[in-house]
């Protein structure tokens, strides 16, 4: 790994799983996340626990994340969440999580708040391979004795700068962070704003589903390179697009925005 900033799109989200890997890599995405309660709920804990090969199976040769900062543990030790497909409930404990980071190897994982602080001795089972980041609000309480990483989300106010954060951020903001020195930016707010038709250029953002753009026959942005303006689509196309094949026209979006992201952060 080197020093620079990385910014990290969240390919398990609705707006994030309308590209294809390709379609990633085709706008410059190393490295990329995958929110472990999204994959709980699809493909779900069982065939999780089968998968021997976690990249072969999403289709990524990146630099692969696990988020499972969403997952609670309740007093009894249990992380509970349910089903949006069939309601019902899925229920798992620390030891089931440690199992499934042993079994599925991503490249970082970011813990759940609090459960280095419940399973102190988590890092002496913690595979070697596998970046471990923990909540700064668990940092003063645990001092394993391995390398790790200190997280944040974006809402959060630190003092001392984390290496990871996550949320949404606007443009500004992940300039700022970069400038500052933060490692990995994870965030979905481009691929969430394009998929609504909300576009980034040099002249601010732009709403694509806006009237205004009709018959307008210029690219989103003259400056950009990425494979939607590269190809000379212009807003007038997008904006017919949106309405008609909103599938197709979200994903040119989607990687205009995603560029966009790569290119403040390189
Ligand atoms: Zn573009």
């Amino acid at each position: 790994m080197n020093s620079k900033c990385n910014f990290v799109p969240v390919l398990s989200s609705n707006a994030g799983s309308c590209l294809t890997p390709d379609n990633w890599q085709e706008v410059n995405t190393t490295n990329a996340c995958w929110h472990l309660d999204s994959l709980l709920l699809k493909p779900g804990l069982d065939i999780l626990k089968k998968i021997t090969d976690l990249k072969q199976y999403l289709v990524w040769s990146g630099h692969l994340t696990i988020n499972a900062v969403s997952l609670k543990e309740n007093s009894a030790g249990v992380f509970s969440l349910r089903s949006t497909y069939d309601g019902s409930k899925i229920h798992f404990n620390f030891a089931d999580f440690m199992e499934l980071i042993q079994q599925l190897r991503p490249d970082a994982v970011l813990l759940p708040e609090q459960s280095v602080q419940n399973h102190p001795d988590w890092w002496m089972t913690w595979p070697d391979d596998v970046y471990p980041y923990i909540s700064w609000r668990d940092a003063d309480a645990v001092s394993p004795m391995r390398p790790y990483g200190i997280y944040s989300e974006a809402k959060d106010m630190f003092d001392k700068p984390p290496h990871y954060i996550f949320g949404n951020m606007s443009p500004e903001r992940v300039r700022g962070l970069c400038a500052e020195g933060m490692r990995f930016i994870e965030t979905n707010e481009p691929a969430e704003m394009a998929f609504w038709g909300k576009v980034y250029s040099s002249s601010g953002i732009i709403d694509i589903t806006d009237a205004k753009y009709e018959l307008d026959f210029e690219p989103i942005d003259n400056q950009c390179s990425c494979p939607t303006c590269i190809q000379s689509f212009t807003k007038a196309y997008l904006h017919h697009l949106l309405q008609h094949t909103p599938l197709l026209c979200q994903r040119l979006l989607i990687q205009h925005n995603i560029y966009y992201y790569n290119a403040m952060c390189a």
